[in-house]
């Protein structure tokens, strides 16, 4: 059965790049609706984007959406991440600049609020992509693949020069709340030289000691540590979930990332839709809604979570 949120959440914040200020809106959607994105500031051209892969215009930094005016929305892996980990099917997402606010640089922020309304069951039937056969894109020493399993896993690896993240790998079945034990908290991580290389190019304005975890050789600048002693590494999980998540449906297959990005993680399901062979519309059964990343996070809106 597909879901929507009991009620709207509004979060105000600032953008991560552009450092504006920024507030966003989760409404509620019926079934089939799908996650859309509304521009409010917009008034002169289409101002609605689908959260959707073949929307997603290349970007190293985020994941950016535009439509066909060219209307566009940045930095919306994180609550993507948020919804697909509670398992919100539908919402609409009003917000009044071109990108979502960064808030603490994780997903918790969001998976709290949407706990608190708690979501309502809707009408229709779910459907899931099931991976049939696998589907890998590669660039350089970077990996993204995607392979038949019975569930959503999510397997990464990471490898940074930097002392301080160095060599991280973990593997997720991502069923029953796997995201909100275990990813939701973890941040936004980058090397102070990215910093003052982005700084000097007007981005991640936005961007502070408290929303990023900034590491330096050995050192983890932003006051108060790590979270996490695999923070990285799980918040590359948390991306990965977020940009799995513009494949429009749940997907059951096992994804590996290997020093994979937001850009490698589309391109791979680029490559999963050119190939009907690869994979194939499923009805979900109650056994496998069950087995979802968002099955029984949330209780139902009338008995408030
Ligand atoms: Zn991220």
């Amino acid at each position: 059965m597909q879901t929507t949120l009991g009620s709207s959440v509004t979060f105000d914040g600032v953008g991560l790049h552009s450092g504006a200020p920024v507030r966003m809106v989760l409404r509620p959607a019926p079934a089939g609706h799908g996650i859309v994105f509304r521009r409010t500031d917009i008034a002169d051209a289409d101002p609605r984007v689908a959260a959707l892969w073949d929307r997603v215009t290349p970007s190293k930094l985020c994941t950016l959406i535009e439509n066909d005016d060219g209307v566009s929305i940045s930095t919306i892996e994180h609550v993507m991440a948020a919804l697909t980990g509670v398992g919100v099917h539908n919402a609409l997402i009003e917000i009044d600049g071109p990108e979502v606010p960064i808030l603490d640089g994780s997903s918790a922020p969001f998976v709290e609020a949407i706990r608190k309304v708690g979501l309502r069951n809707l009408g229709g039937n779910l459907r899931a992509i099931r991976v049939l056969k696998p589907v890998e894109v590669r660039e350089g020493e970077a990996v993204a693949r995607l392979e038949p399993a019975s569930a959503l896993e999510i397997d990464f690896a990471i490898d940074f020069a930097d002392a301080a993240i160095g060599k991280q790998a973990k593997s997720l079945n991502m069923a029953n709340g796997a995201f909100v034990r275990e990813l939701m908290d973890s941040r936004t991580f980058c090397r102070q030289a990215d910093v003052d290389y982005m700084r000097a190019n007007g981005l991640a304005l936005g961007g502070t000691y408290e929303n990023a975890v900034v590491v330096d050789g050995d050192k983890v600048l932003s006051p108060g540590g790590l979270r996490h002693s695999d923070e990285a590494v799980r918040h590359k999980m948390l991306d990965a979930l977020g940009d799995l998540s513009l494949a429009g449906a749940p997907i059951l297959g096992r994804y590996t990332g290997v020093r994979a990005g937001h850009a490698m993680t589309n391109r791979l399901l680029r490559a999963l839709f050119a190939d009907p062979q690869a994979w194939c519309w499923e009805d979900c059964s109650q056994q496998q809604a069950y087995g979802l990343p968002g099955a029984g996070v949330c209780r139902p809106a009338l008995a408030a979570c």
